[in-house]
């Protein structure tokens, strides 16, 4: 066979296009949350409906692989071009959960509404990888064949962190083994510009603990001649950040050509309050100089996610024995979790308020940051399939989250080419109400991947 008619395959996907968007609210219709155990059928029976479909499609050796206490992975392949390249296409079924959310549709039920598909799962990340299955089903439809080896491997825990990727990564290297990794779960920065993925924050959490008494006093009577551990607990965590909430400690190194990209021109103020929901009046931080790509992808951030202060509900008229914070801080790629809390321990532990007793200890997950340089032929191939479909380049991005599947497979297998991208953008609000993916961006997906399946087969 000659050079296959890629323009008859990219017009077939496009025609099949609703048929795309009819299967993917198929599978939408089942509520696979792998964080709550009543959800667990719906996991593996989401798995067997893209077993089969997977299989249908003309993918060989399709099965869903297990491990004891974990949920499902779906792999299929086809590789009968020995010589050509093998591009392993990720990723995952699972969705996270929906309770207490205010959602204007029912979230397991796909509605589309002003060019957008609204469902729990329709860019995160069913819609990702519905991406190429829909390429793929044109390939064998009009050439026959894909025109280099493929896998799929569709995870069914990314959600609640891959706590066992790496566990099947080593149980079945065969599933894995590649040339390129395509792994479809990321960004974005707006529906006219395509996101490479190259790097993420890490994570951590600690515990700041503030103590001063054996037992509560009356506040009455000791007020002003024995400390507060609530308002000393207020102060320390004040000191770890600056007027605007950042923090005042490890601020990172990022070189000068990277902050001088040109993936600023997205992140305009109003793309910022929209995306985040910001209420009227209330303005995205100021800059200070630096981007607001730095500030979320490269610089670290804190947050306080839980305290023992006095609540409402317990309130009482004392001074209390301790008072606590659970600190999450994003770490900036490449920084340290001891680093950071050498740092943090540093600044709450110089002359505390009122001689409190302070301690800061590392308590709860942490995870890796990420960063990559992507640089080769595979992402020359993939910048021209995304210029034929978007008439734009991919623009490389941050995460500002930890996404433990990116920094794994980063990881395990950073010297081979790997191409993060995905169909969401900055009005998906993944794991949030009303998710929705931009049907415009499924459809350059679909027809970047036909593109970009041939151009990876010429360039690897
Ligand atoms: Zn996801």
């Amino acid at each position: 066979m000659g050079h296959p008619d890629l323009t008859a395959i990219a017009a077939l996907a496009e025609r099949n296009l609703d048929a795309a968007v009819a299967q993917l609210c198929e599978y939408l219709a089942i509520p696979a949350i792998s964080c709550e155990p009543t959800h667990y059928d719906d996991v593996r029976r989401l798995a067997e409906r893209i077993r089969t479909d997977l299989e249908s499609l003309g993918l060989d050796n399709s099965r869903v692989l297990e491990l004891d206490g974990a949920l499902p992975i779906v792999a299929a392949e086809w590789l009968h071009k020995p010589g050509s390249p093998t591009i392993l296409i990720y990723g995952h079924l699972d969705l996270q959960p929906v309770k207490g959310e205010p959602w204007v549709t029912e979230p397991h039920v796909a509605v589309e509404k002003d060019g957008r598909l609204y469902a729990r799962g329709s860019a995160d990340d069913m819609g990702g990888w519905m991406t190429h299955v829909a390429a793929l089903r044109a390939w064998f439809e009009v050439a026959g064949a894909p025109p280099c080896n493929i896998k799929v491997i569709i995870e069914g825990e990314e959600e609640i962190g891959s706590p066992n990727l790496e566990d099947y990564m080593d149980t079945y290297p065969e599933v894995f083994s590649s040339d390129v990794m395509v792994l479809t779960d990321c960004e974005n920065p707006s529906i006219e510009v395509p996101g490479l993925t190259v790097s993420l924050r890490g994570l951590m959490e600690c515990e700041l603990i503030c103590e001063a008494l054996e037992a509560d006093v009356h506040s009455g009577l000791w007020g002003n001649m024995v400390p507060d551990v609530s308002t000393a607990l207020c102060k320390l965590i004040a000191r770890l950040v600056d007027d605007d909430g950042r923090p005042t400690f490890c601020a990172a190194e990022v070189p000068e050509d990277w902050a001088k990209g040109s993936w600023d021109v997205p992140l305009t103020d109003p793309v910022i309050a929209e995306g985040a929901h910001l209420i009227g009046g209330v303005k995205p931080l100021p800059t200070h100089g630096r981007s607001p790509a730095e500030w979320m992808w490269r610089q670290p951030a804190l947050t306080v996610v839980a305290t023992t202060l006095p609540t409402a509900s317990i309130k009482k008229n004392c001074l209390r024995q301790q008072a606590s914070a659970t600190l999450s801080v994003r770490l900036a790629p490449g920084q340290t979790i001891e680093e950071v809390l050498a740092a943090m321990r540093e600044i709450v532990t110089r002359d505390p308020p009122g001689g409190v007793q302070v301690s800061l200890v590392a308590a709860g997950w942490s995870s890796e940051g990420w960063l990559y340089t992507p640089r080769g032929p595979a992402f020359e191939a993939a910048d021209r399939a995304y210029e034929k479909v978007w008439g734009h380049k991919l623009l490389q991005v941050g995460v500002g989250g930890s996404i433990p599947f990116v920094a794994l497979f980063g990881r395990r297998y950073g010297d081979l080419p790997l191409i993060l991208n995905g169909v969401m953008d900055p009005k998906t609000t993944a794991h949030g109400p009303n998710e929705s993916m931009d049907l415009s961006i499924f459809r350059k997906a679909v027809l970047t991947n036909v593109y970009l399946y041939d151009e990876l087969a010429r360039a690897l």
